[in-house]
């Protein structure tokens, strides 16, 4: 069960500024979730105290029954889609799509079939022994979506600064967020300062302010 639920969740960060408050929900296993609120209202820290890069003050999060505050971030069945897409541009496509199953020793037969997997699903497999440097901007944010799913994550956390500037690309994004969700049945918390997007998803929307949870709507039939 990949659900996740936060129970009266707190931050403060050392230097005594409290970024979330008591913040409890639940989010179905396989549910898509938008975390919507004005910039700075505390929704990064949410999903990185749910990635583990940043320690939880007070409060739990549990992945299905699991309490992921015991659990070392390594050992989070997670996949994190932040800023720069993150890659690896000494390695080509397909090491930077295996890279986390390469890091955690799977086997080369497994790693291989994984990364062939997640570039068809990504619609790039014609890419794999490129260069990072050689390829497109939307082929890297492609090759980050790939290297997530590669890993068989039970939650996807996606920040707003994984893709923005480009509004092609981030339409883009979305919609292979939206399949990844929905064909591959990962539970997706999906943070958004844009309103308008957070309404047209037409998904549970978390709407946050100062750190809090000030209402939660779910979608409409
Ligand atoms: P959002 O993602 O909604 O824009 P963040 O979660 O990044 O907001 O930040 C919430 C608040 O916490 C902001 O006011 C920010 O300045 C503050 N903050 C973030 N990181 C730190 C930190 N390391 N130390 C102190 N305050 C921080
Ligand atoms: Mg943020």
């Amino acid at each position: 069960m990949s659900s996740i639920t936060f129970k009266n969740l707190n931050k403060t960060y050392p230097n005594g500024f409290i970024s979330v408050k008591d913040v409890s929900l639940y989010i179905e296993d396989g549910e898509f979730a938008t975390f919507h609120g004005p910039s700075g209202c505390g929704k990064s820290t949410i999903l990185r105290m749910v990635g583990g890069l940043e320690d939880i003050t007070s409060g739990e999060i549990y992945l299905g029954e699991v309490l992921l505050n015991e659990v070392l971030p390594k050992d989070r069945r997670l996949a994190m889609a932040f800023q720069n897409y993150a890659l690896y541009p000494p390695l080509n496509v397909y090491e930077n799509i295996g890279l986390g199953l390469t890091l955690r020793d799977f086997p080369h037969n497994i790693i291989d079939s994984r990364v062939k997997a997640a570039a068809e699903f990504l619609e790039i497999p014609s890419i794999l022994d490129k260069r990072i440097r050689s390829i497109s901007e939307a082929e890297k944010q492609k090759t980050a979506l790939a290297r997530a799913i590669a890993c068989h994550p039970e939650v996807f956390l996606v920040d707003e600064d994984f893709s923005r500037g480009n509004a092609h690309r981030h339409a883009e994004m979305l919609h292979d967020i939206l399949r990844i969700n929905k064909e591959l049945k990962i539970t997706t918390l999906y943070i958004t300062n844009d309103y308008q997007e957070a309404i047209r998803l037409n998904k549970k929307i978390i709407f946050i302010k100062d750190g809090e949870i000030i209402s939660t709507e779910e979608p409409a039939l």
